[in-house]
């Protein structure tokens, strides 16, 4: 590590622990949400501290960081429960390079500002996993689209204003394939069906939202007709790394916790962390931590080097799949360190026991990963993915 990417650590770190941390009860008896003035004086701190909108050009007034210290703020991100950390906001990496001038302006400079928040729309009913399977389409009405269709786990929905919505094209030369475009939410058509109720308890829900009929102009078009599904790779990409440090600092955290615990917890007259079989799971526990960290920065530093993409696409995947699963065999061991308390909510371990379950489902599924990496290890050997 450099000094500055000790300095950026240490800035996050920092603002995890003072301003974050402390919230997190009260969150998590008020439904994931605090104050207002709270959640503001987040926002604004991030955004002063640099942290907001890190993974943008600083020329677009982001924070232009590496992709090596992105990695480092997420991971202390990764170490506060509720999604207190999400004011650290990180948009779409992938647009300034693929939208329009008008675009640029109109959304992506304002987000990275922190005035305007999207939401993706691309999960389905019928297609989770298979991206493919949307039936969600957009179709050319002389100089504007009409997008047809039902979202599903539109996460934060309702806290953002604008929404990446993928569809298919229907008619016309380019039928069937994939596209991405601008709505807003405030465009006729666009509907919030429900909210449903889910496992963590974050402010940020998921939501199942109506698109009928809604007619943008063609200017929302996102590159052109076909592209979209490479802009939702390359979201993936992003998102599958940053999950993986997420895990990191997770675990981080839990290691942390339950050890200070088992140091001071005495039942038949000594410290529980003498009995072998509480040491055992959090020696097992670091250890795990150690390697998926040590994955985790590697890849980011490989991301840094430019390695090529398919690689890089399947060693995504292997840190989302290994960091995600460590986190939660970490996070059950810790419930298990602190007895009943671990299974109360006030206590980290029962939360983060909750909230790392997602992390092997969303942005693609374990199974998902390792079809990725089996299928990138027949093509490309393991000296290259393991090398
Ligand atoms: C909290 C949350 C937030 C989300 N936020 C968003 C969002 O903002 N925007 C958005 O568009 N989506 C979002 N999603 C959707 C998420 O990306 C999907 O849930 C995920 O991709 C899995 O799809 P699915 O739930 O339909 O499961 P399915 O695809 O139906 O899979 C069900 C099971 O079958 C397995 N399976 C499927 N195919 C295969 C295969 N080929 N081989 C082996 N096993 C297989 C899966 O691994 C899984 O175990 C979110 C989901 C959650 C839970």
């Amino acid at each position: 590590m450099s000094d500055a990417d000790r300095e950026i650590q240490e800035r996050a770190r920092r603002f995890v622990d003072d301003e974050l941390i402390p919230h997190e009860v009260e969150a998590e008896m008020q439904g994931g949400r605090l104050p207002d003035d709270v959640r503001e004086k987040h926002h604004r701190m991030a955004i002063d501290l640099g942290l907001w909108a890190m993974n943008m050009p600083k020329e677009l007034g982001g924070g232009g960081l590496s992709m090596f210290q992105q990695v480092l703020v997420s991971e202390q991100i990764g170490r506060v429960t509720n999604a207190l950390g999400w004011c650290v906001h990180t948009p779409a990496a992938w647009a300034p390079a693929v939208v329009s001038a008008e675009q640029l302006e109109r959304w992506i400079v304002p987000t990275i500002r922190g005035d305007r928040h999207e939401c993706y729309a691309i999960t389905e009913e019928g297609a989770g996993s298979d991206v493919d399977a949307i039936e969600a389409t957009a179709r050319r009405d002389g100089d504007v689209y009409v997008l047809n269709g039902t979202k599903m786990h539109v996460t934060s929905f309702s806290s953002a204003d604008y929404v990446f919505f993928q569809a298919k094209i229907d008619g016309g030369p380019n039928a069937g394939s994939h596209a991405m475009f601008f709505v807003d939410e405030d465009t006729p058509g666009v509907r919030l069906v429900r909210e449903p109720a889910y496992t963590h308890t974050f402010a940020d829900t998921h939501a199942v939202v109506a698109f009928d009929d809604v007619r943008v102009p063609m200017t929302n078009l996102i590159g052109e007709e076909g592209d979209g599904l490479g802009f939702t790779y390359e979201w993936f990409r992003y998102e599958r790394l940053m999950i993986a440090a997420r895990c990191c600092g997770a675990a981080e955290r839990l290691v942390d916790e339950a050890t200070a615990f088992a140091k001071e917890r005495v039942q038949f007259g000594s410290p529980i962390i003498e009995n072998q079989a509480i040491a055992h799971m959090l020696a097992d526990s670091v250890t795990e931590l150690w390697a998926a960290r040590l994955m985790t920065y590697e890849l980011a530093k490989n991301v840094d080097r430019g390695v090529d993409l398919k690689v890089q696409h399947a060693q995504c995947s292997m840190v989302k799949l290994y960091a995600s699963e460590m986190a939660g065999r970490v996070a059950d061991r810790a419930v298990q360190i602190f007895g009943g308390r671990g299974y109360m909510r006030e206590n980290v371990a029962e939360r983060f026991w909750r909230e790392v379950r997602v992390d092997r489902i969303w942005e693609g599924t374990s199974e998902i990963q390792r079809n990725i990496v089996a299928d990138q290890l027949a093509k490309r050997g393991v000296r290259t993915l393991a090398g």
